[in-house]
């Protein structure tokens, strides 16, 4: 059913800093966005930090970098929960009063004995409730543990699985506080969702044994349940969970391997969620399109084909001046800039033209080189299949008529590759593709023409005697390992 537009929805992106934002911590802050966005609620970021040897400040900045880079916005926060150990404190000390926590100072040996002792007989290593009613002294170093309802059944219509439950006897009494103060995780989380008024819980579906232990926290601290709904996994190509050993799971790592951020949202978007048969969404159609009711609950799997493919269209898609920004960050620095570098027009001429055979940014620095810097180099396996002796009278030809050209321009270009082509019997294409390889030093291209022209006479002349020579030079093979 779908949700009513309801503007007092609340939801949270909740990271642990303990990394990168990978994949798919980005859906699920994607997903929120959404949700927010579409119902007109509000998104509130919380920085999960109380586990305090793995959060660094490097992913808190690694995080927010990511979330910048792919416009994802938030509303209220970011919020930290180690800045809020005491309100952790005061509401467990609610519970110890009405009985919902006890102390426990059963010593870690005692309780290690007793899970291996569990284990042996094949039963779940829970703890045995000894503190339950013994009343153990604030004097003693102890921790708090939560009295979990004993049978009664933990029941829950997850948004996106259904309705699901779980048996309360399988739970723990959990730590909620531990001997150094500091609160555990499923803890600081319920009282953050009561205390930030969450009304949507929407995480990864790596949560979904949590939930069962969050909810008699909630209802002992007498807040209303929010809404569960859990994101289904995402797998890499062979099925198991994607992780690294499927490649880059980084958000910035996608930055740097030219992948536009419009390209990955739109990709992030559709690892669970559809809208009919539609591929590509703008902006303004995720937020208008997305709900919940059209999350699927089985597995989806990364594709990375998918991804080029995506990238590839908002590369197409994007103007050319848009673009020169990034394919300057994704070029080196220039040793021999060609002179019409330096004109901020050139640049989107260049991109123009061949933004459309660019998979990522960085293809299309590479296809922009040659039109920006002398210093372009050969394909070796383009010099050894096209500049070869056979083609050297081409190359020869072609450069005396250009030489003798009055002006430089599509159609002057045009005649002379006619009249070549008529002098030698041989069409255009066979032409051109000694010419293509002589001037940007691959084999694809733009439109011959459009590369003659975005090169300028005294880059073409020079790159066509330099293939001559080569042309009429023996291919050393060992340049094709170079
Ligand atoms: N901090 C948790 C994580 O990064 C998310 C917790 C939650 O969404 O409830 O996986």
């Amino acid at each position: 059913m779908p949700l009513p537009k309801d503007s007092s929805m609340r939801v949270r992106f909740a990271p642990s800093p303990t990394g990168h934002l990978h994949l798919g911590g980005a859906r699920t802050a994607l997903f929120n966005f959404l949700l927010a966005r579409h119902y007109g609620g509000t998104l509130v970021l919380r920085i999960e930090d109380t586990d305090r040897e793995r959060s660094t400040e490097e992913s808190i900045a690694a995080i927010l970098e990511g979330m910048g880079w792919l416009d994802l916005s938030w509303d209220e926060g970011p919020f930290y929960q180690t800045e809020r150990l005491d309100r952790y404190r005061e509401l467990a000390s609610v519970l110890l009063k009405n009985g919902h926590a006890y102390r426990c100072d059963c010593p870690p040996d005692l309780l290690e004995s007793k899970r291996a002792e569990a284990m042996k007989q094949g039963l779940p290593p829970r703890y045995d409730g000894r503190c339950r009613e013994r009343s153990v002294s604030p004097d003693r170093p102890h921790v708090l543990r939560f009295r979990t309802p004993d049978r009664e059944p933990i029941v829950f219509d997850d948004l996106i699985r259904g309705p699901l439950s779980f048996d309360s006897a399988v739970l723990d009494d959990l730590i909620i506080i531990r001997t150094d103060g500091v609160p555990t995780y499923n803890f600081a989380v319920v009282v953050d969702d009561v205390d930030m008024k969450i009304t949507h819980v929407i995480r990864g579906d790596d949560h979904i044994n949590n939930t069962p232990r969050q909810i008699p926290i909630f209802r002992a601290l007498g807040a209303p349940l929010p809404d569960f709904a859990h994101l289904p996994m995402i797998y890499g190509p062979d099925r198991t969970r994607l992780s690294k050993r499927h490649g880059a799971t980084s958000v910035m790592a996608y930055r740097e391997m030219g992948f536009l951020p419009q390209a990955l949202v739109n990709y992030l978007v559709r690892l669970g969620w559809s809208h009919k048969d539609q591929e590509i969404f703008s902006r303004e159609e995720l937020i208008q399109y997305f709900d919940l009711d059209h999350v699927g609950s089985s597995p989806s799997v990364f594709n990375p084909e998918k991804l080029l493919w995506l990238n590839a269209h908002y590369i197409k898609d994007t103007p050319g001046v848009d673009l020169v920004p990034l394919v300057k960050e994704a070029l080196p620095p220039l040793p021999d800039p060609l002179p019409q570098a330096s004109d901020p027009a050139h640049w989107t001429r260049v991109i123009d033209e061949l933004k459309g055979r660019s998979k990522t940014v960085k293809d299309l620095a590479q296809f922009a080189l040659p039109f920006l810097d002398r210093s372009r180099s050969i394909d070796p396996e383009a010099r050894k299949k096209v500049l070869t002796p056979a083609n050297s009278s081409v190359l020869e030809d072609l450069s005396l008529s250009f030489m003798a050209l009055d002006d430089w321009t599509g159609e002057s270009l045009r005649n002379v590759f006619a009249q070549v082509g008529e002098s030698l019997h041989l069409k255009l294409g066979e032409l051109a593709q000694p010419v293509r390889v002589a001037i940007t030093g691959k084999t694809v291209s733009p439109g011959i023409f459009e590369v003659l022209l975005l090169a300028g006479r005294e880059i073409v002349l020079a790159r066509m005697e330099e293939a001559l020579r080569l042309s009429r030079e023996p291919f050393n093979e060992d340049e094709t390992h170079a």
